[in-house]
């Protein structure tokens, strides 16, 4: 394929529709048409990245191979499409308008008046057209926000102006809701109709609309909209409330919109195979799968949204072995002593996931050592896995004054430390270890088993690691280092031998499972769990 294409994603009426679900099923219909898919997210918020930004407010941190903390729309996207994306797929208005003023202060613009037209919406476009290479067929940009918030303008803009650069290769795509009114019964077209008014009032006139609503749309109302909003009668697809995210890809190609799409595009369509698919959402709904109930022990215990993607790889995981996923979330804080067999004592899985700062942090011990004494399967991530390494120096190596320097900077026996040459960056404004980093799988461990290879690439986002003065003795108490890095210095991957399976790592696996390729932690993890029924 010679030029690349554009697809744009806006959205009206109210926010939290899922238009980073429905642009990532799109991206999917495109990639099994053969289509080379990227998709990227336009944030208008003014923060350089989500890094900083409350869990609460934001939802998880999503990170990519290439070390950027982003937002968990990447996850989705990269679930999806099956693809690792990069920094270039999530740009902020803060990102833009730094690069912007850096260049201002730099003299690049010459003495011009800087102005967010044409100086911001061209750096926008930058950002769109950096995708445009031999790599590359089609590229799905979601903007952030919904129509007619200020915020979102200039990015509006920037997109308005691309499609007149770029007409014959852009569709724009409005994700609306189409309320069902139940006091006169009857499905409501009016604010689609306003917001894509809101939307040509600004110059862009959508190609296609989706309609996202409770129950599925019929024909009259589809045509209704189709008529009032300006579009083909084929191009108004509805997207009512799936049993699954991962039902919408189907939903979307019953309705032909990758057609829609590449008749528009002038591409050529082929008839695109989902099977394997549609297979993984068969096993996730299968009624005969059996049930596990798995505790995830965290901070954030109101907002499954701040471990999505810890869920969605239960959820993968569990797909491929039969099994539906109950997850417990528990606020570590309600973990004591006396109250800890009436949270754990049913579950079949104990998971313990990242996180920072320490609220929770002995209620998290409690729960690892409820899981290591009663032998119920342990999966700890980052933070997980420094919870366990302090457990096990406090209750098996007799250090009961064990702790990481995060939670107590003056303990005697540090186990979970900073790097001596970290402790300077730390100094001077603080970093993390960010992104994709190799490890080395010691043959004749759990792990081994568990992975295809004994290298693997895992992604990282933590401050503090495992102190090696301690591993000595960690490992005559039957503690197993079972994955390193490759200097053999970093502490990656813990297990305990005399365990059915108790396994925490230092990275976040959670961000590498995909749909159709679950995780082998993960999957070794559950398999454990299922004995437990
Ligand atoms: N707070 C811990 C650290 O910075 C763990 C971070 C995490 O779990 N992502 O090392």
């Amino acid at each position: 394929m010679s030029k690349t294409k554009y697809i744009f994603f806006t959205g009206g009426v109210v926010s939290s529709l899922g238009k980073g679900i429905a642009a990532a099923s799109l991206g999917v219909l495109l990639k099994y048409q053969g289509y080379r898919v990227t998709i990227q997210k336009f944030d208008p918020y003014l923060n350089i990245d989500p890094g900083t930004m409350s869990p609460y407010q934001h939802g998880e941190v999503f990170v990519t191979d290439d070390g950027c903390e982003t937002d968990l729309d990447l996850g989705h996207y990269e679930r999806f499409i099956d693809t690792s994306l990069n920094r270039s797929n999530n740009i902020t208005s803060g990102m833009v308008y730094w690069d912007v003023l850096n260049k201002e202060r730099r003299g690049d613009y010459l003495g011009a008046t800087v102005q967010i037209v044409p100086h911001i919406t061209n750096e926008i476009k930058s950002r769109i057209a950096v995708h445009n290479d031999e790599n590359v067929d089609i590229v799905i940009t979601e903007i952030g926000g919904t129509v007619g918030d200020i915020e979102s303008l200039p990015f509006i803009e920037a997109i308005r102006q691309f499609q007149y650069e770029n007409d014959e290769d852009c569709v724009h795509v409005h994700l609306t809701l189409v309320p069902f009114l139940e006091s006169s019964g009857e499905f409501k077209t009016k604010p689609t109709q306003h917001s894509t008014k809101e939307l040509r009032s600004i110059g862009i006139q959508p190609d296609i609309i989706v309609c996202r609503s409770h129950l599925p749309l019929d024909k009259d109302i589809k045509r209704k909209v189709a008529m009032f909003c300006d579009v083909k009668g084929d191009a108004v697809i509805g997207a009512h409330n799936a049993k699954s995210i991962y039902d919408v890809p189907l939903i979307l190609e019953q309705q032909g919109m990758d057609r829609v799409v590449c008749h528009k595009l002038g591409l050529a369509e082929s008839k695109s195979d989902l099977a394997h698919w549609k297979r993984f959402v068969q096993n996730m709904h299968d009624p005969t799968n059996i049930s596990l109930t798995i505790a995830i022990v965290g901070k954030y215990t109101n907002l499954s949204d701040c471990y999505l993607s810890v869920a969605e790889a239960l959820k993968h995981a569990a797909a491929h072995q039969n099994c539906n996923i109950q997850i417990q979330w528990i606020n570590a804080e309600d973990l004591r002593p006396e109250t800890v067999d009436t949270y754990l004592g049913h579950v079949h899985g104990i998971l313990i996931p990242g996180g920072f700062g320490e609220r929770g942090i002995d209620g998290k011990i409690q729960a690892t050592r409820y899981a290591r004494d009663h032998a119920i399967p342990f999966l700890g991530l980052c933070l997980g896995m420094q919870i366990a390494v302090i457990e096990f120096a406090q209750h098996v190596c007799g250090l009961p004054d064990a702790m990481s320097v995060e939670f107590d900077p003056g303990t005697a026996n540090p186990v979970i430390h900073l790097m001596a040459n970290q402790e300077e960056v730390v100094n001077k404004g603080g970093t993390m270890r960010l992104g994709q980093y190799e490890c080395h799988i010691h043959p004749n461990t759990q792990l081994a088993s568990l992975y295809p290879s004994n290298v693997i690439f895992e992604r990282h986002r933590h401050r503090y690691e495992f102190n090696p003065v301690y591993k000595e003795m960690f490992e005559k108490k039957g503690m197993v280092f079972s994955g390193m890095s490759p200097d053999q210095r970093l502490v990656e991957v813990i297990e305990l031998p005399s365990h059915p399976y108790f396994l925490a790592c230092q990275f976040h696996p959670e961000f590498k499972s995909r749909p159709l390729t679950p995780h082998p932690l993960f999957m070794g993890f559950l398999r454990a769990a299922r004995l437990m029924v």
